[in-house]
């Protein structure tokens, strides 16, 4: 259940979102019950764990590779819905060669639509 409430969350909620979310079906359920269940999800990497700029923990029902935008004003982490050119190493570099590289996550920041509106009127 907490699962599903995350996958119908579009915007990788904290765990505290997760948790007034799936309250409303179960009621007596604890935030500590949530936690260790979303904890226990990203160690068996059914989901992923995101870091906000905000330093909030975010969590993410897509664990294939994708890129997210984070807004910097309002905190909302949004996937990046299409494909985007990615840096690579030089492979033949000693320090890339000394590392086992498994992949590359950017993460864009900036103002969300609703956020550069209200930044013009302001
Ligand atoms: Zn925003
Ligand atoms: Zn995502």
């Amino acid at each position: 259940m907490i699962l599903e409430e995350l996958r119908l969350c579009r915007n990788h909620p904290g765990a505290d979102e997760v948790y007034l979310r799936v309250m409303e079906r179960l009621p007596r359920i604890s935030l500590g019950t949530v936690y260790r269940n979303l904890e226990l999800m990203v160690s068996q990497e059914i989901i992923r764990r995101l870091n906000s700029s905000s330093g909030q923990m975010r969590f993410d029902p897509v664990v294939e590779a994708h890129y997210h935008f984070h807004c910097s004003h309002c905190g909302k982490i949004e996937d990046i819905p299409f494909t985007v050119e990615l840096p690579e190493l030089d492979s033949s570099h000693p320090w890339v060669r000394e590392r086992k590289i498994q992949g590359v996550r950017p993460d864009f920041f900036g103002l969300c639509p609703e956020c550069a509106d209200y930044a013009k009127t302001d």
